[in-house]
């Protein structure tokens, strides 16, 4: 029971001494942990990061047992190796300091960026969407994939690079019949189109409906094997479809369709925490 008083005693004084800095201090290193541990999620480096925990641990270990030997060759290594990481992951690390700068917590930074990023969101959704049900009307065939969380880069790779904003001209543009890019699919990434043309896989179901041909297939394909969202035009019916999960949603109204992009997109932003029990479950 004393001892009990004394722990909350003494844990009262801690907390009386913390002072607003400390709170900012570490809501700061929280937030730089944070996102350095997001960063290494997305890459190679999430390998190498594992790789140079062991190292460390197996050093102290080395200098607390008295292996001076190993002890010494492990400290070199270190030396050594705290330099290459930065070389050999210079184009990830590039990747990774724009992505912090461009992305996620942008909402949270305020009222203005929260407008600015909710504005860029609306325009793209917007546009994409007037270009697919414009096409639709026109009885135009379109295969749109948003990449969800998943990248498609082996996919992307099979069509032609665009890295263009998201306008409604581009997008009918890129569909106009027996033009070169009208045939296979366009990925999105980012809200900006990545590239069209591309070749996807096609699902093996046999459940579907006859009238859902290799358009329709490929969009439920790439869907079974990702997290993304597929837009399909039908050219026969003029119908728009989308494919999540390996699942078909057929006859999708515009307004709903937007409602469905924007949680789909702010989703894929969103601070998620849920990557942190990932990183502790996995390790
Ligand atoms: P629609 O209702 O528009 O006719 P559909 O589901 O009946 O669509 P098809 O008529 O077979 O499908 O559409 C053929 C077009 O689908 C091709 O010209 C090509 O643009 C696209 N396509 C077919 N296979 C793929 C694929 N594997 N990856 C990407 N696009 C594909
Ligand atoms: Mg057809």
């Amino acid at each position: 029971m004393v001892s009990l008083n004394l722990f909350f005693n003494q844990l009262f004084q801690i907390i009386t001494k913390i002072s607003i800095n400390d709170v900012v201090d570490m809501m700061i290193i929280a937030y730089i942990f944070y996102k350095i541990l997001m960063f290494i999620k997305d890459t190679r480096a999430e390998q190498l990061f594992k790789g140079v925990v062991i190292l460390l641990v197996a050093t102290q270990l080395s200098g607390i047992f008295k292996l001076h030997t190993l002890y010494w060759i492990l400290v070199k290594i270190l030396e050594v190796g705290f330099i290459l990481p930065f070389i050999i992951f210079q184009p990830e690390l590039r990747a990774g300091l724009e992505h912090i700068g461009r992305n996620t917590s942008i909402r949270k930074l305020g009222p203005q960026a929260a407008s600015k990023y909710d504005m860029d969101l609306i325009e793209s959704i917007e546009s994409l969407l007037d270009a697919v049900y414009d096409m639709a009307e026109k009885k135009i065939g379109a295969l749109v994939v948003i990449e969800g969380k998943t990248k498609l880069n082996e996919i992307t790779e099979t069509g032609t690079k665009i890295n263009g904003e998201i306008t409604k001209q581009l997008i009918c543009n890129i569909f106009v019949p027996n033009t070169p890019l009208h045939d296979g699919a366009v990925i999105v990434r980012d809200l900006k189109v990545l590239s069209a043309a591309c070749f996807l896989p096609l699902t093996q179901r046999k459940d579907l409906s006859k009238d859902l041909g290799t358009r329709h297939r490929a969009g439920i394909g790439i869907s079974e094997i990702s997290d993304c969202l597929t837009i399909i035009v039908s050219e026969e019916s003029g119908k728009v479809s989308i494919a999540r999960s390996g699942k078909i949603y057929r006859n999708i109204a515009k307004e709903r369709l937007f409602n469905i992009l924007r949680e789909f997109e702010e989703k894929r932003h969103e601070n998620n925490f849920g990557f942190i029990k990932d990183f502790i479950k996995k390790n």
